[in-house]
């Protein structure tokens, strides 16, 4: 069965959201199978979010990613990869589905990055890397 990283970002952590976003993982029938609570320095995501330096969102990402305490989990299920990014809405909220947490949870807040709540990997070898950065050892 496969396993996907997902991250509740510092603004899901910071409102409250975390319990709403593990709540949906585990209504839809996956497992969390490892769990975290931590503020990421700086190393841990230049190599999460390695494939997007130089973009003009780069630095805010960083910056806006080391704002406060995350909440990492590993969720594993059938096709968890591709349901949770179907979970999670597309990464504009303005844009994002109702009914995806994006969508439900998420709005523009005027600032130059997307806060939008999650992050889920986005392939097999991404989950793998990004489990690796996440949970070095599982
Ligand atoms: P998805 O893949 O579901 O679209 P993602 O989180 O994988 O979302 P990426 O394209 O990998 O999206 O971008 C990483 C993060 O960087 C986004 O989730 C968002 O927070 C931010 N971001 C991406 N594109 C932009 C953009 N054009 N402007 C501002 N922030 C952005």
């Amino acid at each position: 069965t496969e396993r996907s990283l997902v991250l509740v970002k510092p603004d899901g952590v910071r409102r409250g959201l975390t319990g709403q976003v593990l709540a949906r993982i585990e209504a839809k029938g996956y497992t969390l199978a490892a769990l975290q609570i931590l503020t990421p320095d700086r190393a841990r995501l230049e190599q999460h979010y390695a494939e997007h330096e130089g973009k003009p969102f780069y630095e805010p990402l960083l910056e806006f990613m080391s704002s406060g305490p995350v909440c990492a989990v590993v969720v594993e299920g059938e096709r968890c990869i591709e349901g949770f990014r179907a979970l999670a809405g597309t990464t504009d909220p303005t844009a994002a589905a109702p009914g995806s947490i994006r969508g439900d949870l998420g709005r523009d807040w005027g600032s130059k990055v997307q806060q939008n709540i999650v992050h889920g990997s986005d392939s097999p070898e991404s989950a793998a890397r990004e489990i690796g950065i996440w949970f070095p050892g599982l």
